[in-house]
Order: C-alpha cells, then structure tokens, then sequence
C-alpha cells in the first residue's frame, strides 16, 4: 500500500447494543488492516442519533474490545459531542443544501423510483424550493444532474473491486440533516473520517451502498477521501444483516478466543489452534495480510 507509514485506520460503532458476533467482524477486519500496515487503530461511538443509543452500550463495547485484546489508539471520540464540527459543514455547503417539507408517506407514495436497499429514491419535491404552506423538515444534499461530471460515483474497493453508483439514479438527493434534528449519518462521518485524518476505511458491507455519497461529500466539502474495503456481512437465516435491531447476540465474552475464532473464520483467516487472546493477534494479522496478498494476485 502506497501511504503504509501515515496509515490511520478506525471502528465507528453505534452504540445501540453490545458488541455482536457481526460488528465484532467489522471491527476485528479494520483492526487487522491496521496492524498489517503499522497503522493506528481509533474507535470513534457513532452516537449522533442519540434517539437510538442505548445507555451503557458504549461502555460495554469499550469493555468487550479490552478483553479481546483490541486496544485502541487516542481517545475515543464521541458524535454527539462533535455537533459543532457538522453544523460548520453544513454551512460550507451553502446553497447545496436545501430544506425539504416531504414527509416519508409522501416520499415512498410518490414511488418514482425505487434504489436498491428498497428505499424511494428521492424525487426532487422541494429541489426548487418549499412547496407553499409547508414548512422545513429535513435538509438535504443536491446530488449531480445527469451529465454533470459528478454523476457517476466510482470508486476500488479493497475487497470488491470496482464500484460504481449514479447518485440522481440510484439515491437522489439525501438527508444531511434529519427531520428529528439530528445530524444524518452520512454527514457526520465524512466529517469525522476528515478530521480524525482517517485514510482506510474498513467497515461492513452493508455500508457499500453509502460509500458514494461520501465520496461525493468529501468532493462538496474539498475532503481527502480514504481508501475503503467492505468485509462480507454475516446475514441471519433470513439473510438480513445480524444485527441489534434483529435481535443480534451479544457475543460471549467469557469466552474471547471463541468469539475471535469465529469472527476469523467469517473473513476466512486461517489461523490454526491458538490457546490465548495474546497468541491470536499476531497469527491473525499474518493471516490477514497473506489474505489481501493473494487478493492483489
Ligand atoms: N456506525 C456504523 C455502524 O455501526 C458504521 C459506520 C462506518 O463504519 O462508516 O454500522
């Protein structure tokens, strides 16, 4: 990897529940790219729905990485201390942003078009301004028109090769700030990703469809964009993504080897017989770093 030396990786739960089998593999692969590449490692709570933070949740996860030997560099950052950093974002966008009066019925009534994780697309309502009589609710991003230079997203994942979305397409204009009042996701972590100085992201691919919007952020607000590589997500019997709004386990923490094992074996590290949390970490990220040599052949 070409910035080996500067590499600053990180894991950016939200603290909604405990540590589960599948954010323990979100975490486990961004700590081991980190150690492979002689990079530091931050763990950032992504607590800026603060209507979905469960309490305790953020203390039981920093506890779970502890006993698996997952130790963190610097201090772990808070979102919902950070408000200040995304209202200034925001502000740079300018007449980008706009205000929009839709409320979900009406976005999913009008049904224009449909993007792939089964949302409506966003149909432009309030592009041109709020529609008379309705007042402000969410804020939102324009995206690219067709034959704009931007309109095509298109990035290498790591792990996936070449990715490509069209964001008038596939998403429209999206949220920056919520009708609630809290900062969208997409805002927060491009600004966060930027100032904690973050150059490979290394996250679940459930998050691959949000990865152009970022991209496409980090190019609105003059942003550094990292490089990313989306892990497989583990899927429940029903193929949806294990996790705490489906009744994830927490993962059992008297047993942390165990836990290790099976997150290793998910992203298909061979490692062998380990007999202690010490022992693990150092074969893994061999293992880890023979897994993206074989990939690059
Ligand atoms: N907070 C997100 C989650 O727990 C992860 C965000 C990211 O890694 O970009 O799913």
């Amino acid at each position: 990897m070409s910035n080996q030396a500067s590499y600053i990786g990180r894991f950016a739960p939200s603290p909604t529940g405990p540590l589960h089998a599948g954010s323990l593999v979100a975490a486990m692969a961004s700590y081991l790219d980190a150690k492979a590449n002689h990079g530091r490692w931050l763990l950032r709570m992504e607590d800026v729905d603060e209507a979905r933070t469960a309490a305790g949740a953020a203390e039981s996860i920093l506890a779970d990485l502890d006993v698996l030997g997952m130790h963190w560099d610097g201090e772990v950052v808070f979102q919902s201390r950070r408000t200040a950093l995304y209202e200034a974002a925001f502000d740079r966008l300018g007449r980008l942003a706009y205000p929009c009066g839709c409320t979900r019925r009406e976005i999913v009534d009008s049904r224009i078009c449909v993007a792939a994780d089964g949302a409506a697309v966003y149909p432009g309502t309030c592009r041109t301004g709020l529609p008379v009589g309705k007042p402000a609710r969410a804020y939102r991003l324009r995206v690219p028109d067709p034959g704009h230079v931007d309109e095509l997203i298109i990035f290498d994942d790591r792990w996936l090769g070449r990715v490509q979305q069209h964001l008038a397409i596939e998403v429209g204009d999206f949220v920056l700030k919520r009708a609630d009042g809290f900062w969208a996701y997409q805002l927060a972590v491009v600004v966060d990703d930027a100032d904690q100085g973050v150059t490979h992201v290394v996250r679940g691919a459930d998050l691959l469809d949000s990865t152009a919007r970022q991209i496409y952020l980090q190019r609105q607000l003059k942003l550094a964009t990292p490089y990313y590589l989306h892990v497989p997500v583990i899927t429940n019997a029903d193929g949806e993504k294990l996790s705490k709004q489906n009744g994830a386990q927490a993962i059992d923490i008297k047993q942390p080897l165990h836990a290790l094992s099976k997150a290793a074996w998910f992203l298909g590290l061979d490692i062998g017989q380990v007999d202690s949390v010490a022992a693990f970490w150092p074969l893994a990220t061999t293992a880890w770093a023979n897994l993206e040599t074989s990939r690059r052949a």
